[in-house]
């Protein structure tokens, strides 16, 4: 199964990326595995997958170990500052920062470590209550308090967009976000690059990547739906 969706969601990507006269391998595919196991991880790693997304910090710890070491995480959720000592040298991109004060633990932590970490600054962009992420407004003020930093990097933006029916809603949340990027590369800040878009989910990655992602993060669509046990 997760062969066959794996096979499907690429052609999606494709096709979107030609219906927007992209190249298709501007689209990095992000398989999300939260709530996963292994066993269909490595489904999608004999397919081919090296890129794999998870939100909570406690999953890449369990996971990590016990899959092959050319596998990269995405560390996509909201990430707390007491977490990021544990995570920072086992994932490739952390796409969730949305603060001052996250970005000021990571350069530390990194900084003991003598590190470098790839982050995204994670934009609300709907404006939705109930998300994380930077109002768009906040983006640039952020953008310049951390270009000093020499243990963390930005390259980039990630939005969660609202779980919608129709993609076509979304449309205007990925333009913004497109647009945010191309005025803050405009500004030529120092240490900060805007090459990263993560945008789409499930629902409408096709319509995220017509609007410029070049990170889609999958999970449903690979994967099946998931089962949440309330603890
Ligand atoms: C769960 C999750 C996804 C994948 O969602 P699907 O709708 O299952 O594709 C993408 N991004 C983030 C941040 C997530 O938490």
């Amino acid at each position: 199964m997760v062969k066959e969706n794996l096979a499907q969601v690429k052609e999606n990507i494709i096709c979107a990326a030609r219906k927007a006269g992209r190249d298709p391998s501007e689209v990095t595919l992000i398989a999300v595995t939260k709530t996963k196991p292994v066993s269909l991880i490595s489904e999608a790693y004999e397919a081919g997958i090296r890129e794999f997304g998870e939100n909570k910090v406690q999953e890449i710890l369990e996971k990590q170990p016990q899959m092959p070491s050319d596998l990269h995480w995405h560390m996509i959720g909201h990430l707390q500052r007491n977490k990021v000592k544990q995570v920072i040298d086992k994932t490739v991109l952390i796409h969730s920062v949305d603060s001052l004060r996250l970005a000021e633990t990571i350069e530390e932590e990194a900084a003991r470590k003598g590190l470098v970490i790839p982050v995204l600054l994670e934009v609300n962009a709907a404006g939705e209550e109930t998300k994380f992420g930077l109002a768009v407004q906040e983006v640039l003020p952020l953008v310049r308090q951390i270009s000093g930093f020499s243990h963390l990097k930005v390259q980039g933006l990630m939005t969660i967009a609202p779980f919608v029916d129709d993609p076509e809603k979304n449309r205007p949340i990925f333009r913004e976000l497109k647009k945010l990027s191309v005025d803050i590369t405009e500004k030529n800040i120092n240490n900060i690059t805007m090459n990263v878009l993560s945008m789409g989910m499930t629902n409408d990655y096709m319509t995220a990547i017509e609007e410029g992602a070049t990170m889609v993060r999958v999970g449903t669509g690979i994967f099946g739906e998931r089962i949440y046990d309330n603890q």
